[in-house]
């Protein structure tokens, strides 16, 4: 194997028709469900007897995700005599990134890129997720020379482009998302717009943003600001609160909570209309929550119209759109957020994600427990998880209420 680093990386198109027919029964085969397509079929209901289980409107993979995991099968399946590497994951999903592994693709854990990509050459393969890379990981990896998969989705390239036009134009980003999301790290990258000399500062919370806006109007103690920001990566190198605040544009990660970054460009534009008189010729914004984020949200406002005794959330527990799904969730009713139908022990237990302590716990449901009672489940997930799960969850809740797969199918009409 050559050892020698080539000038540059070569990006390459794998979805050729021969291989993609290949892929994409492979992943059906992986992923999708007759079962879950049958139930939305007759209006996303399935009842029997008197356990009830409804899906959301929009749930599940979305087109950018489908595309990454197309395009990851496709580069196992053309490179097939080559090391393939992925940077961290492809999607926030455990079972994706399973069957991947078991592929034999290679995944370089967060924290390793630099150094593990530093020993890569030009006969290996890299896989870029679908939320992106870093410009400068991106630089390595083509000093290494490497044949480069871009999975990276086309949403997230127009939050780039957004905020790269932020730092052209002098304007610093706002980015509302988690500061070690892997998109959200890519994005901030480019807010630093083509010449390096662009400044970023990530925000997550509400309890930020008034801290931010409490600055921009009357200024404070610069040194408590930094400690906030900067301890938490959460801001440029040379980010200045004092220098910085001056011009202003909002963007935010793609998989945020649709309502709480409404509130926070609001309050972000308040707080300079406060500070340069009513004007707001130093503030941008741009809504950048994806499409498919925003569907499975309304998705599930609309399924919470319907009365519900219990709603589980299916999806990784670091997928941030499933997050913003449990949130909605837990404002309304008891919320499940569970990783597969494992989750479901027995009839008196959901082994869940709680995302107030950050940790998994086990919580009791006597709702669940008791056959004689008529109940009615909610389910939805994040844009990452696929659909054998969903049918995997469908048909553990009818196996705890004693009624087994079959019976199930014929209830669906595909038995
Ligand atoms: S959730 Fe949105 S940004 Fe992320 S992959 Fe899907 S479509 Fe793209």
């Amino acid at each position: 194997m050559s050892t020698a680093p080539a000038a540059a990386s070569r990006r390459v198109n794998v979805r050729t028709p021969e291989v993609m027919e290949r892929v994409q029964a492979e992943v059906e085969a992986h992923y999708k469900s007759a079962l879950v397509e049958a139930v939305r079929a007759r209006g996303s209901v399935l009842q029997i007897g008197n356990t009830t289980v409804r899906l959301a409107r929009e749930f599940g993979f979305c087109y950018g995700v489908e595309r990454a995991i197309d395009l990851a099968y496709a580069a196992r399946r053309v490179f097939a005599d080559k090391r393939v590497f992925l940077l961290g994951e492809i999607i926030h999903n455990p079972e994706v990134n399973r069957q991947l592994s078991e592929m034999g693709v290679i995944s370089i854990p967060v924290g390793k890129h630099e150094e593990e990509v530093s020993k890569l050459t030009n006969d290996d393969v890299v896989i870029v997720p679908a939320f992106g890379a870093e410009t400068d990981l991106m630089k390595l990896i083509s000093s290494r020379g490497c044949m480069v998969v871009d999975t990276t989705c086309g949403d997230v390239m127009s939050v780039w482009k957004r905020v790269r036009g932020y730092a052209k134009e002098g304007f610093t980003s706002i980015i509302h998302g988690k500061a070690s999301h892997e998109e959200t790290r890519a994005t901030s990258s480019r807010a630093l717009g083509d010449d390096g000399n662009g400044h970023y500062l990530v925000i997550l919370t509400l309890a930020d943003v008034d801290f931010l806006c409490d600055y921009i109007r009357s200024g404070g103690d610069r040194q408590a600001f930094l400690d906030r920001f900067s301890s938490a990566s959460a801001c440029s190198v040379g980010f200045d609160p004092d220098l910085h605040l001056n011009r202003i544009g909002v963007a935010n990660q793609t998989t945020m909570l649709k309502s709480e970054t409404e509130e926070i460009q609001r309050r972000l534009q308040k707080a300079v209309e406060d500070r340069d008189n009513g004007s707001s010729s130093n503030f941008k914004v741009f809504d950048t929550i994806c499409g498919a984020t925003q569907d499975r949200q309304d998705g599930l406002f609309h399924l919470l119209q319907q009365p519900l005794d219990l709603l589980l959330v299916v999806g990784g527990y670091n997928s941030s759109n499933t997050t913003h799904l449990v949130e909605i969730g837990e404002q309304q009713l008891p919320t499940f957020f569970i990783r597969t139908a494992e989750c479901l022990t027995n009839l008196e237990q959901i082994v869940h994600f709680d995302l107030h302590l950050k940790a998994e716990k086990t919580s009791y449901s006597g709702k669940l427990a008791d056959t004689g009672n008529p109940i009615t489940i909610g389910i939805t997930a994040g844009a990452s998880c696929p659909n054998n799960l969903i049918e995997d969850t469908l048909v553990r809740i009818f196996a705890l209420r004693g009624i087994d797969e079959s019976s199930v199918g014929v209830a669906a009409g595909i038995g």
